[in-house]
């Protein structure tokens, strides 16, 4: 009885308990021979709550050895990863202050809109991941995907799984995620920190790796013909310098008073049917005529299926 061993309104029994029952084992309350509970005998020792738990529990005559349970996956199989990041969530419950959540540092990041996007999503808790969906009473598999291994949750699915911690090696920003990962628990509270610590371009980097894992996750999921790991964080990090570049080449133009033809701008607003806002492809000439923009809305749904973020 020294040992945790029964669950009391989602917490282990305390322990120890009275003095009585220091010595015993579980099977010495149980009636000899017999696979039931010795009500008589649980109901002098233990109190009246924890009695009824005790007694409550099923005693299944096809269990024939005690073993041990690992009870921090679906598996029930102990992982060292696994108990690293139970270990880490408590002590984490206990340390004071909490990460600010900085948005204005999100959409700050130097990044094309959709790997922006992508990142907003990921810190709102939104992305649609088999967890996810599981606690939202959609039935499906928990499995990442990816790697076969593990549940994908938020954190699994964009900084723990093993394809994905070779993304970000891939495109260069293993450092930036690796001596973060024993800070923190949950992949939100680690971006907005990225957000907040690193400069602008890095920052914009991660929100490129993320979109291109997302985009890899679901090319896994609904045509199973996801890129190696490596290709993953290749294509994220020349997605990203190519947008730079870009904005590197516009500013120049822009410093020598060359007007560039407004071929795509972006606005992301938050607004609750519409969070993004284009206006792009403008025909020649209607950029000088006064009162008169070309708008295309797009529905968020939508939006996300062109750029693959769901
Ligand atoms: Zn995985």
């Amino acid at each position: 009885m020294g040992e945790p061993w029964l669950r009391m309104g989602g917490r282990w029994m305390s322990s120890p308990q009275v003095e009585e029952v220091y010595d015993l084992y579980v099977n010495q309350l149980m009636v000899e021979g017999e696979r039931r509970w010795d009500e008589q005998q649980i109901n002098s020792l233990f109190s009246e709550e924890e009695a009824h738990n005790i007694i409550s529990m099923p005693l299944f005559q096809t269990v024939q050895h005690d073993k041990l349970i690992w009870d921090g996956n679906k598996d029930r199989v102990y992982e060292v990863r696994e108990g690293y990041r139970l270990l880490m969530k408590e002590r984490w419950k206990h340390k004071e202050g909490a990460v600010t959540k900085n948005w204005r540092g999100v959409w700050a990041v130097n990044a094309p809109p959709k790997a922006r996007h992508a990142m907003w999503r990921v810190c709102s808790e939104c992305i649609p991941t088999r967890v996810r969906l599981v606690q939202r009473n959609v039935e499906c598999n928990t499995c990442c995907p990816l790697c076969n291994e593990g549940l994908e949750d938020d954190y699994h699915a964009f900084a723990l799984c093993p394809d994905v911690v070779a993304s970000w090696e891939a495109a260069g920003l293993s450092n930036i995620l690796i001596r973060r990962l024993p800070k923190f628990n949950n992949v939100s509270d680690l971006l907005f920190d990225i957000c907040s610590g690193e400069d602008q371009n890095i920052a914009g980097r991660v929100a490129a790796l993320l979109w291109s894992v997302w985009q890899n996750r679901n090319a896994a999921v609904w045509s199973e013909a996801k890129l190696p790991p490596v290709q993953v964080g290749h294509s994220a990090y020349q997605m990203w310098k190519t947008w730079f570049d870009t904005q590197v080449t516009r500013a120049q133009d822009s410093m020598k008073g060359k007007a560039l033809p407004q071929q795509h701008v972006a606005f992301e607003i938050a607004e609750e049917n519409f969070n993004v806002l284009r206006l792009e492809n403008i025909p020649p000439g209607c950029q000088s005529l006064k009162g008169r923009v070309w708008l295309c809305l797009m529905p968020y749904n939508l939006l996300d299926k062109r750029d693959g973020i769901m």
